[in-house]
């Protein structure tokens, strides 16, 4: 069976083979304060700035899963409240948590119909800045919480927005859930603060660890916020990590498997070039076919990595029995769009043979 499914995803088949020489090379019983750990993790984070085009300045630790990072942001990162914009189930679950720990936090939701531009952004933060009676900008020391690709339901936030949220909150951390799009896309790294993501999506690798990249601006506010509290606090995360260690025993697998997954990657320049060219042969097929429609109407708005496509129930099943039939497992649709949607992972485990076959049925359905 083949799958697209959006998470977890498919692996990279040489994972068969990474994972007998973990076993082999004792990888699975490795001392996690050992100099061998010390080397793979010194290696695997190279890898990662190298392969992703991180800039050197920035800060990279793990954490167990993106939804580790929903609380790790409002947790240490902020003092009264985070500020979130989404337009889909998973951003609206990190304002959920983020809530849980700031009970002054923000949100906004915007309907899948909906660009997000800085105007967007603006509207919201004035709105909730006089409803909160301040005379005075946005408070300093918040941070603004964008969902970069929406796997929910198709959708992005365009680099021209990203952009433009950067340079007009200079003083605000900005930060990124890129679960489904970290090593699918290139992402402007420079343009935000906090950027993460689990690797069982585009990362093609078992779920169980999630990356969290961090700007100069984002260390110094851990810094000075200084939380310690949590197990996950992100300043004994930061300290740890210099020493190439954690605070507790890591995924040591997953970040075996990680290092030996980059190894073989090419540049995140090439591998976007190969997921956009697929991207746009998905949509052609939708568009062309008659009996299907894109959720994401507005075509900045359209993910690289996720294709989300409607239709009516009835097409939804016969599309789920002919996909069986050929060995394909497609994603279902998410919460509200379960009935009349399904979704396509384009993520970069998926090999030539496969996009095409998936390409063929969506435009002869
Ligand atoms: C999959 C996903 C998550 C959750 O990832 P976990 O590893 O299960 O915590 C969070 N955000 C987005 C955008 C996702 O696609």
């Amino acid at each position: 069976m083949i799958t697209f499914n959006v998470g977890p995803s498919k692996v990279y088949p040489e994972l068969e083979i990474f994972l007998q020489n973990a076993y082999n090379e004792g990888i699975l019983s490795m001392a996690h304060r050992g100099v061998a750990f010390g080397e793979m993790m010194k290696k695997t984070l190279a890898l990662l700035s190298q392969k992703l085009n991180i800039p050197p300045n920035y800060t990279i630790v793990f954490a167990s899963s993106a939804t580790e990072c929903w609380e790790i942001i409002p947790q240490s990162l902020t003092q009264e409240r985070t500020y979130h914009i989404f337009n889909g189930a998973f951003g609206e679950k990190w304002w959920k948590y983020a809530s849980n720990i700031h009970l002054k936090t923000e949100k906004i939701a915007l309907d899948i119909s909906e660009i997000l531009n800085l105007e967007k952004v603006q509207t919201f933060l004035t709105f909730t800045e006089r409803r909160g009676g301040k005379i005075q900008v946005l408070d300093e020391h918040e941070l603004i919480c964008l969902t970069h690709n929406e796997t929910s339901n198709g959708s992005k936030i365009p680099n021209k927005t990203i952009e433009d949220v950067f340079n007009n909150y200079p003083k605000q951390l900005i930060a990124y859930d890129c679960t489904s799009s970290m090593a699918g896309v290139a992402l402007p790294w420079n343009f935000g603060d906090v950027w993460y993501a689990s690797v069982q999506k585009c990362f093609g690798l078992p779920a169980g660890l999630a990356i969290m990249v961090l700007s100069p601006r984002a260390i110094a506010r851990m810094k000075e916020r200084n939380d310690r509290k949590h197990y996950n606090s992100l300043l004994p995360m930061y300290e740890n990590i210099q020493k190439y260690q954690t605070t507790h025993t890591p995924n040591v697998l997953g970040i075996y498997l990680l290092m030996r997954v980059l190894e073989k990657l090419p540049n995140i320049v090439e591998t976007e070039q190969m997921v956009q060219t697929r991207a746009k042969a998905y949509y052609n097929a939708v568009i062309a076919n008659k009996r299907l429609e894109l959720l994401v109407s507005h075509q900045e708005m359209r993910s690289d990595t996720v294709i989300a496509i409607k239709t009516t129930p009835e097409n939804l099943t016969e599309m789920k029995y002919i996909t069986k039939k050929e060995g394909i497992e497609i994603g279902n649709g998410y919460d509200i769009w379960k009935e009349n949607t399904f979704r396509i992972a384009n993520f970069p485990a998926l090999d030539v043979e496969e996009v095409e076959k998936m390409t063929r049925i969506l435009q002869f359905f």
